[in-house]
């Protein structure tokens, strides 16, 4: 039995943006987590996050080096393994080392309370400072795997895929665009396209395919796990556009004094605003409840789970999962790259 470790209501919020541009690039949102992650190591602290593997998976890992960052930053759409990393980080709090652990509210509840239950002193307990997501839900780990084995198949890429991302800017922030590589005959290929024209990211998108627990979810509401909160802070333009960057604008709520301290030395050259709480919450569904799906999905997640139990995983990428049929889809998919990139820099600046 893990121990019982409690939520905390949000004290204050801010948008962020961090100030290292090249940075900026890499992260999904506002770079929020590099610019703490920055600090905590700055400090010689260890950081834990997600980072995707050649192998398909998605894992937690420790870094302790900012030449690592970059592995940890990005979402990676899909449920990533704790593994052996609660207990890793009870490890280098023993050591007296500051940790910094970011993940999904779950996760955080996990460390939370295997650091809780430990034998530490509660001064080496109050090295841990914790960042959760707002966060829609997670795929199993299985279904993502398959995905990536279905690419490759299809692709008859000579070995595998190379640097999946889920998000990349290259057409700017929130426009839901992945990037990906393969060789085929030793030569380099690279792949593009917007979250409705893949499979898998599109029954992301419209929360079709998360871990069943993910609907039912305990932690998508206001109180958090996390010292911090981190997601997009949506509303930026219409709320507070003097915070606007069209790179990427962070939400963070802060939930603790720790966090806050931990915020307010992070935020040294980058770009930090505080906002109403409220105008962050009203553009974010799971910072009030799970996500919900359809019946007809309901179906097809019953599906993908005979197809995963078989093996026969192709025809759920093959079959099961539609692309985006919608109007808007089918006019961006026929638009060349350039003309694309053009009009969404006109809109992001606009
Ligand atoms: C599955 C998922 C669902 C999300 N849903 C929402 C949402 O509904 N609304 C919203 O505003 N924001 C959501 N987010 C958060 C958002 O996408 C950004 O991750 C967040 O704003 C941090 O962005 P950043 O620019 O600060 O840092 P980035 O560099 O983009 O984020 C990196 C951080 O995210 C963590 N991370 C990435 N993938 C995972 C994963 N699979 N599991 C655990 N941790 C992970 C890394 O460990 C690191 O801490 C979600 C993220 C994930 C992973």
């Amino acid at each position: 039995m893990g121990a019982r470790v409690s939520l905390h209501e949000p004290r204050r919020a801010f948008a962020f943006t961090d100030g290292d541009k090249g940075s900026l690039e890499r992260s999904a949102s506002g770079g929020a987590f590099a610019a703490l992650a920055r600090q905590v190591l700055r400090e010689g602290g260890i950081v834990f996050g997600a980072a995707a593997e050649d192998d398909g998976l998605v894992h937690q890992i420790s870094i302790r080096s900012a030449e690592d960052l970059s592995r940890l930053q990005g979402s990676k759409y899909v449920w990533s393994r704790p593994e052996g990393t609660f207990t890793e980080c009870v490890e280098y709090l023993k050591e007296g080392r500051t940790v910094l652990y970011t993940g999904t509210p779950c996760q955080i509840a996990g460390v939370r309370s295997c650091v809780e239950k430990s034998e530490l002193t509660e001064e080496q307990k109050g090295n841990l400072v914790t960042c959760d997501l707002i966060c829609h839900g997670t795929p199993r780990n299985e279904l993502y795997q398959a995905y990536i084995a279905w690419l490759s198949k299809r692709h008859d890429a000579d070995d595998g895929i190379h640097s999946y991302r889920f998000r990349t800017k290259e057409y700017g922030w929130g426009l839901y665009y992945y990037y990906y590589y393969y060789f085929r005959n030793g030569t380099k290929h690279e792949v593009r396209g917007g979250a409705g024209d893949d499979p898998y990211y599109f029954a992301f998108s419209r929360a079709a395919i998360y871990r069943h627990a993910c609907y039912q979810c305990r932690y998508a509401r206001k109180e958090r796990m996390g010292d911090l909160t981190l997601g997009d802070y949506w509303g930026v333009r219409k709320n507070t556009p003097e915070a606007y960057d069209p790179k990427g604008v962070s939400a963070v709520i802060v939930n603790t004094h720790k966090g806050e301290d931990l915020l307010l030395k992070a935020a040294d050259g980058c770009s930090i605003t505080e906002v109403p709480y409220e105008k962050i919450s009203e553009q974010q569904t799971n910072l009030n409840r799970p996500s919900r799906r359809s019946m007809e999905d309901e179906e097809i997640a019953k599906q993908i789970e005979l197809r995963l139990k078989s093996g026969n995983t192709d025809d759920i990428f093959d079959r099961l999962l539609p692309i985006d049929q919608g109007r808007n889809a089918r006019l961006r998919r026929m638009l060349p790259p350039f003309l694309l990139k053009i009009i969404y820099r006109l809109r992001s600046n606009a």
